[in-house]
């Protein structure tokens, strides 16, 4: 039900002029979002990277329906890398991009192209490409992209969900050395068949996919801001004998912010993970839409200091 609300008010353009100019939503959206231009995405990187935080950065535009929306979003993100280059803020600043932003929805081939083309401005620019993951039906596809992909760029990390029943498999798959694994809970509504639903599971099951990353041989990165999961890496971390540069914690940009000092007070690599683009109000929507325990997460977070 509430789901269906929020997805109905991304698609609305009437509510996005509506939500746009409301006083409140200036605040929401500068919490959340870096901004719309490179600009904005290089004065919140350079802030955080003087925090001694590192970033990954997505320009958002995801659900990209034709091809020129799909080279237009690739070529945002090749001008976006020169920029952080020349800002001296590689390689403390990496990006994330969505593979259906650069078309996987029309044709999986452009999708990889238009990766290939923004891994390869990425060595250039002196850093890293992790690709996000999507729903389940993009799985699959993505995997196989990301496979390809680290033939010649073999420092493209992944994502993988806790909640898909695959994903402790995937987790072997993908514990090697040389690996980088992002370990999120997952943002999607999902169905019974493929995904756990109970946020019990859920955590048992990133316990579980944890476990395996991090007495692996690859690069774990711990994408969570539930205090008990980071407890667990840290345990983790000690047991495993794992140094900070072997593995990092990653939260969203706006999202406890006090934790991410913390952490990186203590010696950890912290990551941020920082939106921007001119599509803030579909992602923030789609955000909450997804997953209706965001709109806690992101209410929780309005409150939080
Ligand atoms: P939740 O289960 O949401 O919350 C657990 C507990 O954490 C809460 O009870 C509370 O104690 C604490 N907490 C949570 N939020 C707050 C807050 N705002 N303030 C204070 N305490 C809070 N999902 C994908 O599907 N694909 C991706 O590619 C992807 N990439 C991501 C990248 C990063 C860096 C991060 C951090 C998340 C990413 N996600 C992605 C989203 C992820 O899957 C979850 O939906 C999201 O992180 C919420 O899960 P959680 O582990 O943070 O904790």
């Amino acid at each position: 039900m509430l789901r269906s609300v929020f997805l109905a008010a991304a698609r609305s353009s009437r509510m996005e002029r509506l939500i746009s100019t409301a006083p409140v939503t200036k605040g929401i959206v500068t919490r959340f979002v870096a901004g719309t231009g490179v600009d904005d995405a290089l004065r919140v990187t350079s802030t955080l990277a003087g925090d001694g935080l590192a970033i990954t950065l997505d320009y958002l535009g995801e659900d990209t329906l034709t091809a020129e929306q799909a080279t237009a979003t690739k070529d945002q993100y090749l001008t976006l890398l020169k920029e952080l280059k020349g800002a001296g803020l590689t390689p403390a600043a990496e990006v994330s991009l969505k593979l259906s932003a650069m078309g996987q929805k029309i044709d999986d081939r452009m999708a990889y192209e238009h990766a290939r083309a923004i891994c390869a401005a990425a060595v250039e620019a002196g850093t890293t490409v992790t690709l996000d993951m999507e729903d389940h039906t993009t799985t699959d596809s993505t995997l196989e992209i990301l496979a390809e992909l680290r033939k010649d760029y073999p420092s493209t990390g992944a994502v993988l969900q806790a909640y898909l029943r695959r994903t402790e498999g995937d987790c072997r798959e993908l514990s090697a050395a040389g690996s980088r694994v992002r370990l999120c809970k997952g943002a999607y509504a999902e169905p019974e068949s493929v995904a756990y639903q109970s946020a019990l599971d859920v955590d048992k099951a990133y316990v579980r996919c944890l476990n395996i990353l991090m007495s692996g041989e690859g690069y774990p990165m711990i994408a969570s801001h539930d205090p008990r999961i980071i407890a667990i890496a840290e345990d983790r971390a000690r047991w495993f004998d794992r140094r900070p540069d072997e593995f990092e914690f990653q939260m969203l940009y706006g999202i406890r912010p006090e934790e991410q000092a913390r952490l990186a007070a203590a010696g950890h690599t912290v990551r941020v993970y920082v939106p921007y683009g001119d599509e803030w109000y579909g992602y923030l929507m789609r955000r909450i839409a997804e997953r209706p325990a965001n709109l806690a997460f992101f209410g929780k977070a309005l409150t939080s200091k």
